[in-house]
């Protein structure tokens, strides 16, 4: 049965017993006002015969009843007395009715029969006795019984449409929205903000919609990501082979020629930073060996870096647990350090290594070096247009949240903080809330994948990456790496 019917029905329950209820407290209400104004003529003619000194003759009670209307009787106080009726014409009656009285103290008459009686005492065991047929039933229909039952009618009209509008709309509409709560839709749920329990439900809902939103786009984006990184794959294996026969071969050129090809930087999308080997950039006094000396150089850089990005597609398409083995962290820094100093010292970068030998950590070294080269390169490219300096540190950390004071490692500690602070323009405000993401890149011909690989590979470490900005303006790229057990 729907709500609707169950709140309908049990309000016209609610407003029929209400009216019965009304009218019968009505009708008795109206009862004893009658009787107390009875009771108050009673009293006052009692002392108005007290007062005028009025003999308690059957004349005096007959013409008394016919000023007020009544039957009036003067009666001893002698319970059983037979009274005498007053008119002697009412026949028996009124002689039975009033029979087997009794005065009480309040001066009710109480006796049976279909009259009422009051008395008031006049003298020494003398009462006035006023006397009226009964009032009879229970339900007084008049007007002021009918004004108050449409004040009453009213009211619950009045309750019924705040009880429609405020709980059952309210939840209709909760209800016709429950079977739509996957669709993707932002529309404003206007009973949320209410405090009761319809607010309850409804933010309830809300969040359950929100979750599901972010369940499905979590899904899509792994699927688009499952499909992505299938193409990756193939593609990675379609490239590496001939990146692999171009590197062979400028191998075999070196040794044929016994030219040593010259370090170089790698382009990195950048037309600022990429590299002109053109003759007339290399000068013409250059000869023909160093120019060859020179290319042999850039198709190494280019094809090493072809290699590096299709290794962090892979590790994107395919992220496996690292191999790890206790490594001198300091060691894989300054390996991933000197393969960048030509590219530092190309955009006139000076990179520092603060971080002293023995932060012994459980690392996968090709993969640590991945992640130390993105965050270097990232700097790097940051600092391109004037130059700069890049500072790696590191802290011991002896457990979350707790850094030791000075930076030499012990035996005890449980991590490092390893901060890279270069002297660039900093994050942007977008940047320090997404650069972590995949595909979030702010720069020209970005990948976005560098700080989400790095990202990827210290979490794989059981560590994590941070970043935010120096006080001073520059990026700060932070490692949270646990130390080897
Ligand atoms: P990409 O380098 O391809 O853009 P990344 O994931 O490496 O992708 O970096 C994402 C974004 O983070 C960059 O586009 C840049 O806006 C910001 N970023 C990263 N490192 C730095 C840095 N050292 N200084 C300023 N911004 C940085």
């Amino acid at each position: 049965m729907k709500l609707s019917f169950r709140l309908a029905a049990a309000f016209v329950a609610f407003v029929v017993l209400g009216s019965l209820a009304l009218v019968l407290w009505l009708g008795f209400e109206e009862r004893r006002q009658l009787r107390e104004q009875f009771a108050a003529m009673a009293r006052t003619n009692a002392e108005f015969i007290r007062a005028q000194n009025l003999p308690p003759t059957e004349r005096t009670a007959r013409s008394l009843g016919e000023v007020l209307g009544l039957d009036v009787i003067f009666a001893n106080d002698d319970r059983g007395e037979d009274l005498v009726d007053p008119r002697n014409e009412t026949g028996t009656s009124l002689r039975h009715g009033l029979a087997k009285y009794t005065i009480g103290d309040t001066g009710r008459v109480n006796f049976s029969g279909d009259i009422e009686a009051v008395a008031q005492p006049i003298g020494e065991h003398r009462h006035l006795v006023l006397i009226r047929p009964r009032t009879q039933g229970f339900f007084t229909v008049n007007l002021r019984t009918l004004a108050i039952l449409a004040a009453f009618w009213a009211l619950s009209l009045a309750l019924a449409s705040a009880l429609a509008r405020g709980i059952v709309r309210p939840l209709r509409a909760l209800a016709a929205r429950l079977p739509h709560i996957s669709e993707e839709t932002k529309d404003h749920i206007p009973e949320t903000t209410r405090a009761d329990e319809i607010g309850q439900l409804a933010r309830a809902y809300a969040e359950t919609r929100a979750q599901l939103s972010a369940e499905r786009q979590a899904r899509e984006q792994a699927e688009r990501l499952a499909a992505l990184g299938k193409m990756a794959t193939g593609l990675a294996h379609e490239i590496n082979n001939p990146v692999a026969a171009i590197k062979l071969h400028a191998q075999l050129m070196e040794s044929d020629t016994g030219v040593s090809p010259v370090p170089t930087v790698a382009t990195t999308g950048d037309p600022q930073t990429s590299n002109d080997p053109s003759p007339s950039h290399a000068g013409h006094r250059r000869d023909a060996r160093a120019t060859f000396a020179e290319r042999l150089g850039i198709i190494l850089a280019e094809s090493a870096k072809i290699e590096s990005l299709v290794s962090q597609w892979m590790f994107l398409a395919r992220p496996q647990p690292p191999q790890t083995s206790p490594c001198d962290f300091t060691e894989i820094l300054t390996a991933t350090v000197r393969a960048l100093a030509p590219a530092a010292q190309h955009a006139n970068v000076q990179i520092f290594n603060e971080v002293p030998p023995g932060c012994i950590a459980a690392a996968d070294r090709r993969r640590l070096s991945q992640a130390i080269t993105n965050v270097i390169t990232n700097a790097i490219h940051a600092m391109s247009a004037r130059g700069g300096v890049l500072t790696v540190r590191s802290r011991a950390r002896e457990s979350a949240g707790a850094v030791a004071k000075d930076s030499t490692p012990r035996s005890h500690e449980h991590g490092y903080d390893i901060t890279f602070t270069d002297t660039g323009p900093g994050f942007s405000a977008t940047a320090l809330a997404s650069a972590t993401d995949l595909f979030f890149t702010e720069k020209e011909g970005g990948m976005g994948i560098g700080l989400n690989v790095a990202a990827g590979i210290l979490k794989a470490h059981g560590g994590e990456l941070r970043i935010a900005n120096a006080p001073g303006g520059g990026a700060v790229v932070k490692f949270i790496l646990p130390a080897a057990s």
